[in-house]
């Protein structure tokens, strides 16, 4: 740990997950809830994915705190139906979760070509390319995808309705990492609304509009009123179907019902996950001829590239938080 001159603490990537851990303990998570949430944050903070690690941890303190989310949570798998591995969470953080069903789930989909994780009473509060890397490396194509609280309105509408709906997707290549993308419904991340709240920088325009239904930038004018889905209504319908998948299907509650139950404490609201995990055959090969192709163009890579490259120059040089961020996860 080095204190710099902008402001900020310097911390090596070792020095993240003892942290995050003694962190965690101390606002009553168990050992082994510690090490899987400590784990996700360390990887998003070792891949760039700054919205989503540290920066996350006054919330996931705050919940422990309040006692909203079950830091001592142990999640239990069932076969309900011969294709659906249920998986309570327990009230707990869903790393612990991930961790749980990895295997068993891309056991089923090898065993019978397709198969799907419900994971309900949960609390998701990262990065959801995390666990789909996590089912691609045990071999299977996964697609998974979480609701949250109101952020995004149905196309045509002003009033949140919608979460921003991540979705997240990873293939499975032989002899190289998976290739995964993961993407909000939404123009952007609303923890990236955040950060630039936090920074003083103005959204890109298209982002957001204000409480009264205006086109804005501002980033605290968003944070009032909505983000605005990708692609217009295309992006919006993609919002509702994860709505759909990760509440209505998998019997867990909605984001508008999520926000009434919601203490506001500042950590996630409880909800559910839908994780698809399929077998790929004889696929692989043929993937990697379009990936070949994709890679041939100039000026084309493929997602999950870019977080990687991030990751060389980060294992190398280790990360910047502010030091009040710094302060409240060790006080
Ligand atoms: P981005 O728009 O930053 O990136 C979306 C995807 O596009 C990434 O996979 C990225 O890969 C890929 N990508 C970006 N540029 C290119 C390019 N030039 N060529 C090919 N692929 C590209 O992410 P979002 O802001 O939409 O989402 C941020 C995160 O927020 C996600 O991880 C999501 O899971 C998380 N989230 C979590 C929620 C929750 O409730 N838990 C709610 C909402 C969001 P690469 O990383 O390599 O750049």
């Amino acid at each position: 740990m080095k204190e710099m001159e902008n402001g900020q603490i310097h911390l090596e990537l070792a020095e993240v997950k003892p942290l995050v851990v003694d962190s965690l303990k101390r606002a009553g998570c168990n050992g082994e809830n510690a090490d899987a949430l400590s784990e996700c944050i360390f990887q998003a903070e070792r891949h760039g994915a700054h919205s989503h690690g540290l920066f996350r941890m006054p919330g996931y303190l705050a919940s422990l705190r309040s006692g909203k989310v079950n830091g001592n949570a142990g999640p239990r798998l069932s076969n309900s139906k011969p294709a659906v591995l249920s998986v309570d969470g327990d009230g707990g953080y869903a790393p612990l979760a991930h961790q749980r069903l990895a295997k068993p789930l891309a056991e089923l989909a090898k065993q019978q070509g397709i198969a799907m994780a419900a994971l309900t009473n949960t609390f998701h509060f990262a990065a959801l390319w995390q666990e789909v890397e996590m089912l691609a490396n045990e071999g299977v194509v996964a697609l998974a995808c979480t609701a949250f609280k109101p952020a995004l309105p149905p196309a045509g509408g002003t009033k949140p309705l919608y979460g921003t709906n991540p979705v997240a997707f990873a293939w499975p290549r032989e002899g190289a990492e998976p290739c995964v993308f993961d993407q909000a419904s939404a123009v952007m991340a609303r923890g990236e609304v955040m950060i630039a709240a936090r920074e003083g920088h103005q959204l890109p325009a298209g982002a957001g509009i204000d409480a009264q239904g205006n086109p804005t930038t501002d980033p605290n004018e968003v944070l009032k009123g909505a983000l605005l889905p990708f692609g217009g209504y295309k992006g919006a319908s993609i919002a509702m179907m994860v709505e759909l998948l990760a509440a209505s299907l998998i019997g867990e509650q909605l984001s508008f019902e999520a926000a009434e139950q919601d203490n506001n404490d500042g950590g996630p609201p409880r909800g559910g996950e839908f994780i698809l995990a399929i077998d790929p055959a004889n696929g692989l090969a043929s993937a990697e001829g379009l990936f070949g192709k994709i890679l041939d163009q100039e000026g084309a890579r493929l997602p999950s590239d870019g977080r990687r490259a991030k990751r060389e120059k980060i294992v190398r040089e280790g990360i910047q938080i502010p030091a009040d961020l710094y302060e409240k996860i060790v006080a």
